[in-house]
């Protein structure tokens, strides 16, 4: 794989190393995936930046009362792509409990708020794990930012490299990006990321090109290509 162009990209973003995404998913698989000592403990690093990568179900959680698997690799993928942008990242280390939903109010969801308001952090990226029965890398659920000229060219992107679903099955309403959305005005997607990007195989170019894709959704704009500003396929 060759490497990647970064050079028409108006935000700056670091090359993703596979061997340190493979040394950040260690710690994702203490204890059987099944949570730290410390119930809901995460991991949290704030820096001043456009982007905050969230990764709530990284280890096994519960909602209702039941216990959800792990979604493999989601830390990993969210503390990369954190790293790229210089961004802040909350990943779940301890086991969640969710009421209803991931949006259901809980130390990480609080935490989440005063992250954004902390670095002025105007985007949200939420990495989930889609199952392989969807049979698509990606799943953009737009969470309410359908039509938002940045995800239009994220999606764009990411589609040069990707089988990508917009808000299938996931449309991200009932998740953290769109919880934080209204709670703070950020914008923000929901990323269900098929097994292609959550693997031990995973390449260096498809960690990259994912990397690219979100260097769109977090542009400010300055630079943007009037040739893209078609609609992409299935809008
Ligand atoms: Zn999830």
């Amino acid at each position: 794989m060759g490497t990647m162009d970064h050079g028409d990209r108006s935000t700056q973003v670091k090359a993703v190393s596979v061997a340190r995404h493979h040394i950040f998913d260690l710690k994702y698989r203490l204890g059987d995936l099944r949570h730290s000592a410390i119930r809901e403990a995460m991991v949290v690093r704030v820096r001043p930046s456009a982007l905050l990568v969230l990764a709530p179900h990284s280890v096994t959680h519960h909602r209702g009362g039941r216990e959800k698997a792990a979604e493999f690799w989601t830390g990993a993928v969210a503390e990369s792509v954190a790293e790229a942008f210089g961004g802040s990242l909350i990943s779940a280390i301890g086991s969640r409990e969710e009421a209803e939903t991931a949006a259901s109010d809980d130390a990480f969801n609080e935490l989440a708020r005063h992250v954004v308001a902390a670095t002025g952090a105007r985007w949200v990226v939420d990495i989930h794990g889609l199952a392989a029965r969807h049979q698509v890398d990606i799943n953009i659920g737009t969470a309410g930012c359908r039509g938002d000229n940045n995800v239009t060219r994220s999606v764009q992107s990411l589609e040069r490299t990707f089988d990508v679903s917009v808000d299938t099955p996931f449309d991200g309403s009932s998740g953290l990006s769109r919880s934080l959305a209204d709670s703070t005005g950020v914008r923000g997607v929901q990323l269900e990321l098929g097994t292609r990007l959550r693997r031990d195989a995973v390449t260096s170019a498809d960690l990259n090109a994912l990397v690219d894709g979100l260097a769109l959704l977090v542009a400010d704009g300055r630079s943007a290509d009037s040739a893209l500003a078609m609609p992409p396929r299935g809008w």
